[in-house]
């Protein structure tokens, strides 16, 4: 079971099995639950964690692989509790990553596109403005 603390900057030192949730930073860090000490950061964004908060425990979407770590660990966080999954082999790592980015890319391609809109309709108004004067 996890304990979870709710933070605005975390903490210089961590605890072994703390849950440290910034809404301000919208990031979420605890050290890895296999006890190796490494440090797990899982920002909170549209395409890499959710959280939910019942009031009592917290979950996290979706599961976490320490992949770059030599322990290799991969656990949900459901409600607090630590639910061991299986070791992935590297292409199913490989093959999820690649996935993650495209999805990753897309959303930031939309940003970028919605700016680009906004760009040409202000455009547009202040080329109508202009002729107005002409
Ligand atoms: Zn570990």
């Amino acid at each position: 079971m996890l304990e979870h603390k709710f933070v605005v900057f975390m903490p210089k030192e961590y605890e072994q099995n703390v849950l440290y949730v910034s809404m301000e930073y919208k990031t979420v860090t605890h050290l890895c639950c296999c006890g190796c000490g490494k440090k797990v950061v899982t920002p909170i964004a549209p395409h890499s964690w959710k959280i939910t908060y019942d009031g009592n425990g917290i979950t996290l979407y979706p599961s976490i692989g320490n992949w770059d770590f030599n322990c290799r660990s991969h656990y949900w966080i459901r409600d607090s509790q630590v639910l061991w999954a299986n070791d992935w082999d590297e292409s199913k790592v490989q093959a999820t990553k690649i996935q993650h980015n495209d999805a990753k890319l897309k959303y930031s391609d939309k940003i970028l596109h919605k700016q680009e809109d906004k760009i040409t309709s202000k455009k547009g108004i202040f080329q109508k403005i202009l002729s107005y004067f002409k």
